[in-house]
């Protein structure tokens, strides 16, 4: 990746205790590029009304930007735009699903295992989920997902493309070839790996993809729901009010048409014309060098990571993965909280910590304080991750003695 990307990230200029800081927190949230800062700013300076509610020029003016917005942001997926409804995240564009299937306590539910909450309790809340059993640190095996398949009898299988946990890709496409051959409905949770791989919507072949704008470099408030024509005009709305109705009567209403239905109030139209910007900068950058470039800074992460006293690593055994990993430690001496304030107050280090909305992966693998997570993305360089990786040695060996 060509470094001087780095001057497009105003927050990379900032400093603590007068010395840079190394954000390794992407899988949390990604920093913002000035494009996208620019296309939120000039929605506010410039055209700043609501869309789709009047003729005015200023409505007319961001009602066609928020459309123009939802069709480069539906060509970065290959999608059709129809199909593309705007909503505020990965979590919102789950519960949508899970609740306007309308399922019964008697539907079954395939995860992946260790999947994020967002992509587990809105299923939990609807049906029973069961698990395709494997290592977390490994993709699900075909053969381990079509024996789920055919004992469970799933009516979704709902799969994490990337772990926030261990960076490990599952096989989307094999996965949702073989569920959608039984029948089962299919469910992508690319807020992780959005921001990492091209995705094409038609090739990987899902029935639902959901993500977040503010992890590949857009704002927060705004993620997509992308789903095929017939499952997307059978789904029942999440929410209903202003917006959506073509027409209502003294008794009762029509809805619009897709994907209006389920953009009820007032959308995050700013933050949508920052995503289609974040989009295009991802677009420009080029996905065959993000690709390397996170190639790279994986094999960093994990060469970093060997052998540390004190501490377990979970993160992709195999290529290809996401530059994440997360480091429990074994004793409750300095737990992650405290490791990752020291990272951050000493060293300017920026890494997460705690359960990373997985606790029954936590539960099952018996880390019971948890652990930090490192995340690198595009601006990141092999020597951030290289250094944290001596600091975080460090850090452990004199926790050790
Ligand atoms: N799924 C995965 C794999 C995630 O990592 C996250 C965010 N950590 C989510 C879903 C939820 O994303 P959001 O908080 O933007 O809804």
């Amino acid at each position: 990746m060509n470094p001087a990307l780095r001057a497009d990230f105003p927050l990379l200029e900032r400093t603590l205790d007068g010395r840079p800081l190394v954000y390794l927190d992407s899988a949390a949230t990604a920093l913002k590029p000035r494009a996208v800062l620019a296309a939120e700013e000039a929605y506010a300076t410039q055209m700043t009304a609501n869309v789709h509610r009047g003729k005015h020029a200023l409505s007319e003016e961001a009602s066609v930007a928020y459309e123009s917005a939802r069709k480069r942001i539906a060509r970065f997926f290959n999608a059709d735009p129809e199909c593309l409804v705007f909503v505020k995240n990965t979590t919102e564009a789950i519960n949508l699903v899970a609740v306007g299937l309308c399922l019964s306590s008697d539907d079954v539910v395939l995860n992946a295992g260790g999947e994020h909450h967002a992509n587990l309790v809105p299923w939990m809340r609807r049906a029973r989920v069961e698990l395709v059993p494997g290592d977390p640190c490994e993709p699900v095996s075909l053969d381990a997902a079509m024996a789920a398949i055919a004992r469970h009898r799933p009516k979704v299988l709902a799969i994490g493309h990337a772990s926030n946990i261990t960076g490990v890709i599952q096989p989307a496409r094999a996965l949702c070839e073989m569920a959608r051959a039984h029948g089962v409905i299919t469910v992508v949770d690319a807020a992780q790996s959005a921001p990492h791989l091209p995705i094409d919507v038609e090739e990987m072949g899902c029935d639902f993809l959901a993500l977040s704008a503010h992890k590949m470099l857009g704002p927060t408030g705004v993620g997509a729901l992308v789903g095929r024509r017939e499952v997307l005009e059978a789904l029942e709305p999440l929410c209903v009010g202003g917006g959506v109705v073509e027409r209502v009567t003294a008794t009762g209403y029509t809805l619009k048409k897709i994907p209006y239905r389920f953009e009820a109030g007032t959308p995050p139209i700013s933050a949508a014309l920052g995503f289609a910007a974040a989009v295009s900068y991802l677009d420009e950058l080029g996905f065959d060098d993000i690709v390397e470039h996170e190639r790279r800074l994986a094999a960093a992460l994990s060469q970093s990571l060997c052998e540390i006293p004190g501490v377990e690593v979970l993160m992709a055994r195999r290529e290809p993965r996401l530059a994440i990993a997360a480091i429990a430690p074994r004793s409750a001496l300095v737990g992650p909280d405290a490791l990752a304030r020291l990272l951050s107050d000493g060293h300017q280090i920026m890494v997460r910590s705690g359960f990373h909305c997985a606790h029954p992966l936590f539960d099952r693998l018996g880390l019971e304080h948890g652990a930090l997570r490192a995340s690198a993305y595009v601006y990141n360089t092999v020597e951030e991750v290289q250094r944290f990786g001596e600091v975080l040695r460090d850090l452990a060996s004199r926790m050790v003695v």
